[in-house]
């Protein structure tokens, strides 16, 4: 006897649970570990396992955008936010926790809610019919994955991202730089044939760039993962490299087509970056997904001419991830378009990371609750973190690739007016009134 079945007990079901049920929902809760199955990541029964580090990453509200949804989170009743509490431990400005104390305190939580049952299962189909929550996350059993394919179409799933760096358009060194499409061709979209950025390199700075691609220090594939191929299209920068010093340069470095204007002549090798948000705030470095450490990354990219104080809004990375082409899928209340029974939350939907996760699976609470009360939920305003959020796994993309993304500012309406060194507190006071006006209107407490 229940009125929303939600699948998978990990930070996002969790918390849609705890939502839905606060609401007066009765809940199903089908959580696969307990029941004889595990994840290759998970190692407990408890709910909300956070597999790897202990942080929540920054709560700094006032300067950082997960802080900021942190606060946004809290002002929602969240669960995960509050049971992240008692859990506390310190790390400076961070919110890390004892994940043992987290996991059991959300437990806890739910199986002493009246309006929750948390049934042991795996579940290998999506039900045709009843109001459902997927969330399964990034290692979603295989047999579920399959039957969300066959619903959501098989090229809409992938089970790698393929993540290339993200850097903010305002640190990028544009006297450096130029504009402009390869052989100046102007795309379908129509333009001038000035899309992409272009960062030049000679020589010198190729084969030592190179070099460093070889010799920086890689994070390894997990042994569950290192069975599961990865596509030629999304082969990781530095197994490029290794095939050979030119292979880079006939592949996502090729600089032909690309005159420099300063210099009327193709530069030996091109570092190209396409728009990666609508409101061009953000850029991708095309082709570049990576297994170097992330300090390796900053470090390395950072020699690249034009980027030599690029601040990056994602780094790159390659891992196995089971997610589907949200902007393409769902409407904007997460609701599978062809079978609007179902939605989608957590890191399935193309959020990336234990806040971000928990975050979608509380707005997919609220629309699922909001839908069965028939009341008015609107999403939050996009200049709110969990709007910006919202509104990446919802539609907010310029580019064909659709990749997961941590909450950031690059994500934010921008502030251009405002001088760079009172922008963040400018987006996030912004972010505030408005998420107190938007909660006002909605008549949330
Ligand atoms: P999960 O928390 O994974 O929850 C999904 C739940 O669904 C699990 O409990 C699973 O057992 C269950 N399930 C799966 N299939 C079925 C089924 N068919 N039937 C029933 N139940 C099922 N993020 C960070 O912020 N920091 C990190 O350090 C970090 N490290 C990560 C390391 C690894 C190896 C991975 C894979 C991811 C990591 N992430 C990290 C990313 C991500 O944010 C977390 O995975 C996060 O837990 C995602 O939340 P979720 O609720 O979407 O999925």
């Amino acid at each position: 006897d229940y009125q929303v079945h939600i699948i998978g007990g990990g930070l996002a079901g969790s918390e849609a649970a705890w939502q839905l049920a606060q609401a007066g929902i009765k809940v199903r809760l089908s959580e696969m570990r307990g029941s004889g199955d595990m994840s290759p990541a998970h190692q407990t029964e408890g709910l909300a396992e956070l597999v790897c580090s202990n942080s929540f990453r920054s709560d700094d509200a006032d300067k950082n955008a997960v802080g900021l949804l942190h606060q946004e989170m809290r002002r929602l009743d969240s669960l995960i936010m509050a049971s992240a509490e008692p859990a506390k431990v310190p790390a400076g400005s961070a919110l890390a926790v004892d994940r043992h104390v987290f996991s059991g305190a959300v437990t806890r939580a739910l199986a002493d809610h009246p309006n929750v049952q948390i049934i042991r299962e795996r579940i290998d189909t999506l039900p045709t019919e009843g109001m459902t929550i997927v969330a399964t996350g990034p290692l979603t059993a295989p047999a579920l994955a399959t039957s969300i394919g066959h619903a959501a179409g098989m090229e809409h799933l992938a089970f790698f991202d393929a993540i290339a760096p993200v850097i903010h358009h305002d640190s990028i060194d544009m006297d450096q730089c130029w504009m402009a499409n390869r052989w100046d061709k102007i795309g379908p979209g129509g333009g001038e044939g000035k899309d992409y950025i272009n960062c030049p390199m000679d020589k010198d700075q190729y084969q030592a760039f190179v070099q460093g691609l070889l010799d920086g220090e890689k994070t390894e594939f997990k042994e569950w993962e290192a069975n599961t191929p990865y596509f030629e299209g999304c082969m990781p920068i530095e197994v490029m490299a290794s095939r050979g010093p030119e292979t880079l340069r006939h592949g996502p470095m090729k600089p032909m087509g690309l005159d420099n204007p300063r210099t009327g002549r193709w530069p030996y090798a091109v570092v190209q970056l396409r728009q990666d948000n609508a409101s061009g705030t953000l850029w991708n470095m095309v082709g570049f997904q990576t297994k170097l450490k992330h300090g390796a990354q900053v470090e390395l990219f950072r020699t690249i001419p034009g980027l030599q104080n690029a601040e990056f809004a994602r780094l790159g990375g390659l891992h196995r991830n089971t997610f589907i082409q949200s902007p393409k899928l769902l409407d904007a209340t997460l609701r599978l378009k062809s079978a609007p029974h179902i939605r989608f939350a957590g890191q399935m939907t193309g959020c990336e990371g234990y806040v971000e996760s928990a975050a979608i699976g509380l707005i997919a609470g609220r629309f699922a609750a909001a839908e069965l009360l028939g009341q008015a939920l609107t999403p939050p305003p996009a200049d709110t973190a969990l709007g910006a959020l919202l509104g990446h796994v919802t539609g907010n993309v310029a580019t064909a690739d659709y990749q997961p993304m941590n909450v950031n500012f690059g994500l934010f309406p921008t502030l251009d007016d405002v001088k760079k060194k009172q922008r963040k507190e400018a987006y996030t006071s912004r972010a505030r009134a408005s998420f107190g006006a938007w909660m006002g209107e909605m008549a949330i407490a």
